[in-house]
């Protein structure tokens, strides 16, 4: 008996039967774009492995002018055929199933040579899309379906069509991207022409034993954006047209809501999918921050779905399906859906991976192959670095003895999941504590390990970590100063509060100060009403018209960097607008460019710029530090001058800009050669 029967019970789509009703949703990994397609191949074959019932590969362009980016991946021409064969070969080995994603780019393509309903440049790009004639419209049609037989010739089980997300045939359904007046444009029946079209001529290209998943956008989240009643009718003319199954899309890349960022509540849009269910006979398939078993199973036992879309857990993963299928979902590594080192590699044109699963895509790479040399590991510091060393190490073979100062394991991610809108962060915990359970494995916590705990092991592994940097500024006595960490742990700081230092650490301890109550990620009707959130059957595009209603700031804070920039510049590149934008509705002060003269029990002085001109007191209750940190080498240093060898991994090695994921990998990769 299993704890998920409707997430592993099979589904079949135009005659092909999926083993259960997971679907790993597409994803850009930039792995195409190296060119090696035996790594594509391993990358997904590791996913089929893992039980994945139906991949959905990244998103491929029909044609150069429908291209994320110049040179993006494509089926171009036949040629590119037996690049394909070789990820569907290797998919199909593992007993999987794979559909190529057709994408369109339309305005969103990063290149002058951009095409679109209407010449309406869109506010995330700088090109101006080129109006396509009707011509131009009949040759981007054919060279989708072009692109769909050329993925059945490559061996794929079906194709989805990319009608969501702002993209080509998105652009053509609402008003503000496509301003036509021929037979494209105007009413919407015209304006659905083009992706029922689509659907249409796919299904021609493919034949009727294809799988068609279309990917429909069931909330635009753009001002202008489609209605309810618009969605349906789409969905039942595609439907009507040949596709198999209905995608969930949510947002247009360029609304100004977030859609899948941690704060986001778990499974925060499914109940739009619940809600088209009805309206049409095929199934339909729920998505976004969905991540667990659990919330997967949930869904589809209360009919709000088919089956359900998981993109990035699968990065976090490869073996999901199979971990839950055989009792292990506490195993199941968590997506913490912070974007690290997916899309934020992905938009600095990088290659992604995950920040709990460096492996992902690079599976040919970094191998944890199983030791012969087992060995006696001693690692010190149970925080992110040092309980990745602890937990591939064992599973290579060696055995392990982990030490912390602390009575828990987690270090600084025990102070991360009590930030508001950082949840994720007890799963992640929670699953490393679940690895850390292992006979290989020794715990030693609550005692500082000293260098004679170390002596006798044969590799030593320092993970220390960090100590918060005193910025040393002048104090008066009876000024109340806290750290971040007596604040993240419910320090009492009054109404008022300036906090010293704006990296990610300054967003998250205000973003703690300025909430108070229920967080809105777990309560998601708050969360809607915090982002104006309401639904395409009220107002269109799902788009509050009075807009965000945030709940009122629990305190008044400020947020001071000495940089002359704006706060917040360095955060994520997909997050940090949301952090910023969060606190800029709980009227957060952030000032840029600012010295720190003294603090006194009226507050913090601070001054302006390199003269130190227009010096003014910032009235608080309370000052937190937040002004970055330094490596707690203590020990590292002692066993430098014991000449004791050893490995310095984490914050212990470099404090500069450390995050957990260069930590993870850094572990990973050290524990992998051990
Ligand atoms: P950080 O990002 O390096 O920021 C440190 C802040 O302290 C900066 O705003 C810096 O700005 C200021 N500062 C540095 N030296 C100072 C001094 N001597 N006096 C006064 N201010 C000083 O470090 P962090 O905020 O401690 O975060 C540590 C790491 O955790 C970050 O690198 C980040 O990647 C990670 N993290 C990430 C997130 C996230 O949301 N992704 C959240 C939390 C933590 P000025 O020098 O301009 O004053
Ligand atoms: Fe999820 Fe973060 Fe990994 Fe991306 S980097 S897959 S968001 S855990």
């Amino acid at each position: 008996m299993t704890d998920y029967p409707h997430l592993l019970s099979p589904i079949t789509l135009a005659g092909v039967t999926l083993r259960n009703r997971s679907l790993m949703g597409s994803m850009h990994t930039g792995l195409e774009e190296t060119g090696d397609w035996g790594r594509v191949a391993a990358f997904y074959a590791a996913r089929a492995k893992g039980g994945a019932g139906l991949i959905v590969t990244g998103g491929m362009a029909p044609n150069r002018e429908g291209g994320v980016f110049p040179g993006a991946a494509g089926l171009y021409s036949d040629k590119d055929i037996a690049n394909h064969r070789r990820v569907t070969e290797a998919v199909h080995a593992e007993g999987g199933h794979i559909a190529m994603q057709i994408l369109h780019a339309g305005r969103y393509a990063y290149s002058k040579d951009c095409v679109g309903p209407s010449a309406v440049k869109s506010p995330i790009s700088p090109f101006p899309p080129r109006e396509l004639d009707e011509e131009g419209i009949e040759a981007q049609i054919a060279d989708i379906a072009t692109a769909a037989a050329r993925a059945i010739a490559a061996g794929y089980d079906g194709v989805e069509v990319m009608g969501s997300e702002g993209y080509f045939l998105n652009q053509f359904l609402v008003n503000h991207t496509n301003r036509r007046t021929d037979g494209w444009g105007g009413t919407y029946e015209n304006r659905m022409r083009l992706p029922v079209e689509v659907v249409r001529r796919v299904r021609a290209a493919m034949g009727p034993a294809a799988v068609l998943i279309y990917r429909i956008s069931l909330i635009d989240l753009v001002p202008d954006g489609s209605t309810w009643d618009e969605v349906v009718q789409l969905a039942k003319a595609v439907e009507a047209a040949g596709a198999s199954v209905l995608n969930t899309g949510i947002g247009w890349h360029e609304a100004r809501v977030p859609t899948i960022a941690t704060s986001v509540p778990r499974a925060g849009f499914a109940h739009l999918t619940a809600r088209l269910r009805p309206e049409v006979a095929i199934p339909v398939i729920a998505s976004n921050r969905i991540n667990t078993p659990e919330v997967a199973e949930g869904l589809l036992a209360a009919g709000a779905a088919d089956m359900v879309s998981m993109a990035r857990p699968w990065l976090a993963d490869a073996a999901f399906i199979a971990k839950a299928a055989s009792g292990r979902a506490r195993e199941i590594a968590p997506c913490i859906a912070c974007n690290q080192a997916c899309l934020d590699h992905t938009f600095s044109g990088k290659l992604t991976s995950c920040l709990v699963n460096p492996r992902a895509c690079h599976e040919t790479e970094l191998v944890y192959a199983a030791t012969d040399c087992p060995k006696r590991v001693a690692v010190v510091g149970a925080g992110p670095a040092g309980m990745m060393t602890a937990i591939v190490a064992s599973q290579r073979g060696h055995r392990v003895t982990l030490f912390d100062k602390g009575n828990e394991v987690g270090g600084q991610l025990n102070l991360a999941k009590r930030v508001p809108g950082k949840e994720e962060f007890h799963g992640l915990v929670e699953w490393f504590a679940a690895l850390l359970r292992s006979p290989a494995i020794e715990l030693r916590l609550g005692r500082a390990a000293t260098v004679e705990d170390l002596l006798g092991f044969d590799e030593v592994v320092i993970a220390t970590g960090v100590t918060p940097r005193d910025p040393g500024i002048p104090t008066e006595p009876g000024s109340t100063v806290l750290s971040y960490i007596e604040v993240l742990k419910g320090a009492p700081v009054g109404r008022r509060v300036a906090v010293v230092g704006a990296g990610g650490i300054g967003f998250d301890v205000a973003e703690t100060l300025v909430q108070d109550g229920v967080s809105p990620t777990v309560e998601p009707a708050l969360w809607r009403a915090e982002w104006g959130v309401s639904t395409p059957w009220e107002d269109r595009g799902g788009l509050d018209p009075k807009g965000p209603q945030p709940h009122p700031p629990a305190r008044e804070v400020h947020l001071l960097q000495r940089k002359a920039e704006k706060p917040g510049r360095h955060l994520g590149k997909t997050t940090g607008w949301i952090h910023r934008a969060s606190l800029a509705m709980k009227r957060v002060r952030m000032q840029g460019g600012v010295n720190y003269d003294r603090i006194t029990p009226e507050g913090l002085w601070i001054s302006h710029g390199p003269n130190r001109e227009a010096p003014e007191l910032v009235a608080v209750d309370a000052v937190v530090l937040c002004a970055g940190q330094e490596p707690d080498r203590g020990l590292s240093e002692e066993l430098d001058r014991r000449g004791i060898r050893h490995h310095r991994i984490g914050g212990a090695d470099v404090a500069a800009e450390l995050d957990a994921k260069r930590a993870i990998d850094q572990a990973a990769r050290l524990a992998a050669g051990l």
